[in-house]
């Protein structure tokens, strides 16, 4: 088993505290950047390092951080995502409750690299405990020198600041998330232009989730090889997965980028809860389509996810077992997409809304012959159809369950109707 990257120091004793980050290892990413580093150099090491974001469409981080024009005279920003707001996903909240200055580091490292001299970390309303605790970090870090003017006697200069959000599920999309920190609705833009040319006030932004930033300081210590060899070539590291669901441990797990999903569930999550028979499996969040137990054997990375018709996004694994009625997890699925359509575009809107509906009547005994085919109907309508990637992420689970559960789910439709 690879070492760990972002939980090596969890279970220390006050790791939230500078005192105790400092002493193991904590900001010596930081020195040795100002000290030694280009920043030229810091984004050569990241590219290699194959760094791919872990909040859910695994663009490689270098490779977008080289998209920020170099030379311009506008103030460029740093957006952390923090929403997290993918039901089944709770690893950032772990990564800045227990270790909030390996974040912090990260924003440092990063935004020396771009150019970048105010960062924001946009968090999620609901995770007021963990805002503070951030709030606290940051202030340690202006205490000792590494955030404000001339950090460490340089001239790199870097605020960061922590605003919440308010809730909207869509504020996690990064365009959404833009238009909400500039005090707007959070509804998502049109793209192009992408952020890292027009991002937030109409200036360059790199946008990052909080486990992409957090691997930055140890592919700065430990170099881009060390950091390729825990994972895969093409997909380099580490993955916090989120384990919940009918299982016996639930929890976060940090294990190289490519574990097999059957080994994540039965060997470190504990298998099934009270004996009982799996049934299904997310292996990516809500939006990620459906896994039958058949088809658990799969390496959880970008790619053998694609294969397997279904994706990593967060890495969050929904564990289903076989008391669990697809229906009710229809429900839940549809309800909360038909909540979250922020409403901009008409199929995302009416086709999450109709879908819904449909579920509930079903639900209620009321279901009619035909009622699953006019739902794969209205998702398909959605599928590459919506402004933003909440009409897919809509559309592909519930696609998914019907086609690999029907027989299940026409049991619940009386046989006269
Ligand atoms: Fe809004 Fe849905 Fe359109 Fe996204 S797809 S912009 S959430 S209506």
């Amino acid at each position: 088993m690879a070492d760990k990257i972002l939980t090596e120091h969890f279970g220390l004793e006050n790791l939230f505290k500078i005192g105790v980050y400092m002493k193991n290892k904590g900001y010596e990413a930081v020195k040795k950047v100002l000290s030694e580093k280009k920043p030229d150099e810091i984004l050569a090491e990241v590219k290699a390092a194959n760094l791919r974001g872990r909040g859910g469409a695994g663009f490689p981080a270098g490779v977008k951080w080289g998209f920020v024009p170099k030379d311009i005279e506008k103030s460029k920003y740093l957006c952390v995502n923090a929403d997290e707001g993918e039901p089944g996903t709770f690893k950032d909240r772990y990564i800045m409750t227990h270790n909030p200055h390996l974040l912090i580091e990260g924003i440092i490292i990063t935004s020396f690299c771009v150019g970048i001299h105010t960062a924001f970390i946009y968090i999620r309303g609901e995770y007021e405990a963990v805002a503070l605790r951030l709030e606290q970090a940051i202030s340690e870090a202006y205490d000792k020198g590494f955030l404000g003017k001339d950090i460490l006697g340089t001239r790199f200069k870097l605020d960061v600041y922590v605003h919440r959000g308010a809730g909207a599920y869509i504020c996690g999309e990064e365009t959404a998330l833009l238009e909400s920190l500039e005090g707007k609705r959070g509804n998502p833009r049109l793209k192009p232009p992408f952020p890292a040319s027009i991002g937030l006030f109409g200036c360059p932004t790199v946008i990052n989730n909080v486990e992409t930033i957090s691997n930055i300081p140890s592919i700065v210590l430990n170099g881009a090889t060390w950091f390729c060899q825990m994972g895969l070539p093409k997909d380099g590291g580490t993955r916090i997965f989120g384990v919940s669901g009918l299982v016996k441990k639930p929890g976060i797990y940090e294990l190289p980028v490519g574990t097999n999903l059957k080994e994540i569930i039965v060997q470190h999550a504990g298998g099934m809860k009270d004996g009982k028979k799996m049934k299904a499996v997310i292996p990516g969040g809500m939006s990620a389509p459906i896994l039958t137990e058949e088809e658990i054997d799969i390496n959880m990375d970008f790619d053998s996810l694609v294969e397997a018709k279904s994706m990593l996004g967060s890495a969050a694994i929904i564990v289903i077992d076989e008391e669990t009625s697809m229906l009710d997890v229809l429900m839940r699925v549809t309800k909360f997409y038909s909540h979250e359509s922020c409403g901009q575009c008409t199929p995302c809107r009416i086709g999450n809304s109709w879908i819904n509906k449909i579920v509930k009547r079903i639900s209620d005994g009321n279901g009619k012959r035909g009622d699953l085919d006019k739902i794969i109907q209205l998702a398909n309508n959605m599928l590459g159809k919506t402004l933003c990637p909440l009409g897919d992420a809509a559309a592909m689970p519930v696609m998914s369950i019907i086609q690999k559960f029907r027989e299940e789910l026409e049991s619940y439709i009386p046989l006269g109707n």
